[in-house]
């Protein structure tokens, strides 16, 4: 074990994004000599709008972050699908049903990356930005590359890289359709605010809408607005006149037309392609992988973002819990194995529902779905599916969850 005789573990992590940041943060203030590379040249969000499910916030609030995401957040409580046309309503689902008070936190990507981020830096991160990562050297210390500059070497690599990490042993495929999403002022919107909705026409196109309120340095509340799209069609979007855009979504989602006169130009939106892949190991030798890089999918379930947070969670807790690097990252591994591998698998189930040209997928998802969803138990499983409940979430980092922020969680049992 490579371990100082202080216990401390030199950890290089790469990608500064949800799974970094807050895997950062636990191990910094555990103690732990903590550098975080990204290629960014200042750390500056990219994206729009997700959602952080409650078993998410929760490893937000250990990391005394969570408080100043709800200020920022619009809080969720119902899910609703309708079908073009005739309106029908195909989903829904209410975090009310699996308990009382429960929702989802919507938010805008830089207010959970700058939460994140001062979460980091108050732990005493060192941020390492304009590195672009190109490779790993394994091995029981290992490094990471950065073109010719060798990084390391460190007692611990965590690859949080995101989906397209070049550290990822298995690229996964990629998703014929991906989506476009942009952020426009929620002023003027005739939605409610605390909820989720789309509008299907088949699965071939899906109108979405989702408030996801303020970010540091901007007071004005927010909606994310996202059009599902095939990649192939891509191009051709992009040289159609926006008009043309406008027109369809306010066809299929008419009460989005208010929203959709903020959208002036094509940079305005921002395309979106995603990819399917779980590893079934997340570790390779001391090189561990959190967040997209060990389990990428489309956003259907709104679980991107969450599973990053509760891989960091189980990441630090392994580690403080166990007698070295080797014992957490197989700790690690063990403990998100089942949350990880069915989020996964209904990810890759309900996506062609939602997003393909199948027309059978969504007949059956209207005429046979849709009425069983409404029927017991079924209400209260959607709900947990949806809060990310299903399959052990907390499975090793229960002591991490109850340490107050600022502390560190008590040493776990060897695993
Ligand atoms: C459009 C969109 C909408 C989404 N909506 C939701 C949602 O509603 N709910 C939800 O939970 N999830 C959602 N997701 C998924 C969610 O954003 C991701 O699951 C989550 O960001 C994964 O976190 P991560 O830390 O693994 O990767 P990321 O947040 O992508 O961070 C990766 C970091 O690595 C850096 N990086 C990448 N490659 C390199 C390199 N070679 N060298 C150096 N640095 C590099 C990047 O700059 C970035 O900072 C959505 C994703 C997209 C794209």
């Amino acid at each position: 074990m490579a371990r100082g005789p202080d216990r401390r573990l030199r950890i290089g992590i790469a990608g500064a994004g949800i799974a970094g940041l807050s895997a950062g943060a636990f191990l910094a203030r555990a103690g732990h000599h903590v550098t975080l590379y990204d290629r960014f040249d200042a750390p500056a969000p990219v994206g729009s709008g997700l959602m952080v499910q409650p078993v998410g916030m929760a490893v937000l609030d250990a990391l005394g972050a969570g408080a100043a995401l709800r200020d920022h957040a619009a809080r969720v409580t119902r899910l609703l699908g309708r079908r073009t046309g005739d309106g029908r309503m195909v989903l829904d689902v209410r975090y009310a049903s699996l308990r009382r008070g429960l929702a989802g936190h919507a938010c805008q990507r830089a207010a959970l990356f700058a939460v994140l981020l001062a979460a980091a830096e108050a732990a005493g991160v060192r941020l390492a930005p304009g590195h672009e990562i190109t490779g790993a050297e394994p091995g029981p210390e290992p490094v990471l590359l950065a073109g010719a500059e060798r990084l390391g070497p460190f007692d611990l690599v965590l690859d949080c890289l995101g989906a397209n990490s070049p550290l990822c042993p298995r690229p996964g495929r990629l998703l014929p359709f991906g989506a476009l999403w942009c952020l426009v002022p929620a002023a003027g919107s005739v939605l409610p605010p605390d909820r989720l909705e789309q509008r299907y026409h088949a699965a071939r196109r899906m109108a979405g809408v989702l408030p996801v309120g303020t970010r540091p340095g901007d007071p004005e509340p927010r909606i994310t607005l996202f059009w599902s799209l095939r990649a192939a069609d891509h191009a051709a979007w992009c040289a159609a006149p926006l008009a043309a855009w406008r027109d369809a979504f306010r066809a299929d989602f008419p009460e989005a037309a208010p929203l959709l006169e903020a959208v002036e130009s094509h940079a305005d939106i921002t395309f979106a392609r995603y990819r399917h892949r779980t590893l079934g190991r997340p570790v390779s030798g001391r090189i561990a992988h959190l967040g997209d890089s060990h389990h990428a999918a489309s956003p259907q379930l709104g679980q991107g973002a969450n599973m990053a947070l509760l891989d960091a969670a189980a990441l630090a807790a392994a580690v403080a819990g166990t007698a070295g690097p080797d014992a957490a990252l197989a700790a690690y591994a063990r403990w998100r194995r089942l949350h990880v591998g069915l989020y996964t698998a209904a990810s890759w189930a309900f996506t062609p529902a939602y997003q393909s040209e199948s027309r059978v997928l969504p007949w059956l998802r209207d005429r046979l779905l849709a009425p069983l969803s409404q029927v017991w138990p079924m209400p209260t499983v959607l709900a947990a599916l949806v809060a990310g409940e299903i399959g052990g979430p907390r499975r090793g980092i229960g002591p991490l969850l109850a340490a107050a922020p600022g502390e560190t969680a008590a040493p776990l049992p060897p695993a």
